[in-house]
């Protein structure tokens, strides 16, 4: 069993029995302690900035924590947009990447002051058009299209993905925004996603790099910040080790030294946008098993479903599972942990070798820290859970209610029907 599930489950010991299942729980101190080394594995960049992806936990107590890290938000709504100012995230700390926007969402990411990432250059216009006048400060997002032909399992080939703007159209943007008074310019790329490979981060470095440098020449314009994007993945499974950020970091050091130190663009800010990486292995999803039912597969039926956790129903996700108590006992069975959709992909885990199950028994859903509670939905009328974090002091606060059935029915008028 690798450190962090031992760690996890200590922590969630002190919470079931007393908390109603099912229930995301997050635990601060670590949170903390992670924000922290990711920070650190940058220290030596002349700025950096890491705009937390608030899509992957748009919870604003957890927000105000990755704030009080130092932390700024990536935010892609409006209503991601209002959650980082609640948390207390303003102005420059905000980088609203959106696509495919509605002017409405321009015009308050804008007032806000937020760093505008274009995702696609006749956006330029449209706001041009509709508010009169550009931001002082925006980026765009870089596609490299077949220049990052291998693509990544989640995001799949970039010449496919409906994301960002070839070079020349970059180029043709920057000289217009340069000839309408825009001064200040950031280049941005999103090319992974759970992306466990350095090599990959260490040359997107690089292209973002030369696109600055190339930008410089094409266009006379000293960009100012680069922002690499998120997904950096962490190790779902127990053999997996996580991606070693501190070796990250120096090693695209070197290459700001070899291609930018020297240069017109020094000092250059850097950026990233992570999710995953920041929260997802501190957020467990807690469920208890209703049921034990063999027909010609033995299944595990729990009290949480996909709309709690929807990864591995949606793309087969990997996300590891104890059994509370059972933490050290062998692993003599095999389940498919279900929910109680009427999707026969509401599905935990299949075929997962596992201590014997009992009803009644507690299973922690590690690594559902990111793109967890986020991802929930209401099908078949399923409410999702409450969150939970476990203070630094080892005190328990609810930092979201359970969904109720009034909630549900919240948009509904049944006196007029
Ligand atoms: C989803 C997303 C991220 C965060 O991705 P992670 O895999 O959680 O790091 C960052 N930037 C953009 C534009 C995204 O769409």
């Amino acid at each position: 069993m690798n450190k962090k599930v031992i760690i996890g489950t200590e922590i969630i010991k002190n919470a079931t029995g007393k908390i109603p299942t099912p229930f995301y729980l997050y635990d601060e101190a670590a949170i903390r302690e992670n924000v922290r080394s990711f920070l650190a594995a940058f220290s030596w960049t002349p700025e950096f900035r890491e705009f937390f992806a608030v899509k992957a936990n748009p919870n604003p107590y957890l927000l105000k924590i990755l704030r009080e890290e130092g932390l700024g938000a990536d935010c892609s709504s409006l209503p991601e947009l209002i959650l980082a100012q609640k948390a207390g995230i303003f102005g420059e700390k905000i980088v609203f990447t959106s696509n495919n926007t509605p002017i409405d969402e321009y015009a308050a990411a804008i007032a806000a002051g937020a760093l505008i990432n274009f995702d696609d250059v006749t956006h330029v216009d449209y706001v041009l058009q509709k508010i009169g006048k550009l931001p002082n400060f925006v980026s765009f997002r870089y596609n490299p299209g077949d220049a990052r032909a291998g693509g990544n399992a989640i995001i799949g080939k970039p010449s496919e993905a409906k994301y960002g703007c070839t070079r020349e159209q970059i180029f043709a943007a920057i000289k217009k925004c340069t000839s309408c008074g825009v001064q200040r310019f950031g280049l941005h790329t999103m090319v992974a996603s759970n992306e466990m490979n350095m090599e990959w981060f260490i040359e997107t470095a690089r292209m973002m790099f030369e696109l600055a440098l190339d930008v410089f020449d094409n266009c006379g314009v000293k960009v100012e910040l680069v922002n690499f994007g998120g997904g950096v993945g962490i190790p779902y499974r127990p053999e997996q080790s996580r991606l070693n950020l501190e070796q990250l970091g120096q090693e695209i050091k070197s290459i700001y030294n070899s291609l930018i130190a020297g240069s017109q663009l020094h000092p250059l800010k850097l950026a990233m946008e992570c999710g995953r990486v920041i929260l997802g292995p501190y957020g467990y999803l807690i469920t208890q098993v209703l049921h034990h039912k063999k027909t010609y597969k033995d299944y595990v039926g729990v009290d949480a479903c996909m709309a709690a956790l929807m990864r591995p129903g949606l793309y087969g996700a990997y996300h590891h599972i104890t059994v509370m108590g059972k933490e050290n006992s062998p692993l003599t069975s095999t389940y498919d942990v279900v929910g109680s959709l009427c999707e026969n992909n509401d599905k935990f885990a299949i075929d997962r070798s596992l201590p014997e199950v009992e009803i009644g028994d507690y299973l922690i859903i590690h690594d559902a820290g990111a793109h967890g509670h986020s991802m929930g939905f209401n099908y078949n009328g399923k409410l999702r859970p409450a969150e939970y974090i476990v203070r630094q002091d080892g005190t328990i606060a609810k930092i979201r209610r359970e969904e109720t059935i009034a909630d549900y029915f919240a948009t509904l008028d049944f006196d007029n029907l």
